[in-house]
């Protein structure tokens, strides 16, 4: 499969808000898309829908390789989008951790009793993950007991549990004290080193859009105005409004 995901003219309003147009954007096996734009614009929005939190007005939402929210039936509708979410990672802002749980119990939370991954195996990837990400120390640790940054590295170690083939990443620095982002990004550039996953990362920081990101989508009103490589999109813009969005 060559598109992990793909988005066709899609639509969306909320009320008489109309937040996409007929965004359509793709996302290759292993690409690294970034989606930039002012808040409101739909990033977030994109993102839900590409996982199958919400639903295209119109337009079509395909990820990896399944039409979200589409079937000939109910039962066909779930199976979709089950069979969606079992093949991605997702992190968002905050909020991500089971508060009640240990990191470990965190991360083999939905391998072993959804997926039926045998535990130990299950135990022996997320310690492989946990010292990737910097976290071996806080294995039996909550949530509550790290940093914002700590939680947002153990959460992305939990949605590379299942080595989803797409990572959704909505502006997961934003809520972090600005001296834990970097140690964030980090650990999100070296995944994207080291494991074959495809990436579509809202983010602010232009500066990890640039090292990271294959294509950059700057959206603005509702559509993606203009899209390309890093080195256009962020540094030499085509639109004023890009311009002025990169702040050149
Ligand atoms: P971004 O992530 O680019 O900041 P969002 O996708 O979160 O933008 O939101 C785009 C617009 O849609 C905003 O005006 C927001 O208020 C509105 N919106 C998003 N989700 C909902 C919802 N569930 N109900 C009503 N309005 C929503
Ligand atoms: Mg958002």
């Amino acid at each position: 499969m060559n598109e992990v995901l793909r988005f066709a003219g899609v639509r969306k309003a909320f009320g008489s808000t109309e937040v996409l147009q007929a965004v359509s954007l793709s996302v290759k096996a292993n690409e690294r898309v970034a989606l930039i734009g002012p808040s409101g614009s739909g990033k977030s929005t994109l993102l839900r829908m590409a996982a199958g939190l919400e639903f295209p007005d119109s337009g079509s939402v395909e990820t990896l390789g399944t039409p979200v929210g589409e079937g000939r039936s109910v039962r066909d509708i779930r199976r979709n989008l089950l069979q969606v979410r079992a093949g991605l990672g997702v992190v968002f802002q905050s909020y991500n951790l089971f508060p009640h749980m240990t990191v470990l119990a965190n991360l083999i939370e939905a391998p072993v009793h959804v997926q039926k991954v045998p535990r130990e195996q299950a135990v022996e990837r997320a310690h492989d993950l946990l010292e990737r990400v910097g976290l071996s120390a806080k294995v039996d640790s909550r949530p509550a007991e790290l940093s914002g940054g700590q939680q947002q590295r153990a959460a992305l170690a939990r949605a590379l549990m299942t080595r989803p083939q797409l990572l959704l990443l909505d502006e997961v620095t934003s809520a972090l004290d600005p001296q834990l982002v970097d140690g964030v990004l980090e650990v999100i550039v070296s995944i994207a080193e080291e494991e074959n996953v495809a990436m579509l990362v809202v983010t602010h920081e232009l500066g990890f859009a640039r090292r990271i990101a294959d294509t950059v989508h700057f959206l603005s009103e509702g559509n993606v105005v203009e899209s390309g490589p890093p080195a256009q999109v962020i540094d030499a813009p085509l639109l004023q409004r890009t311009r002025e969005f990169v702040g050149l």
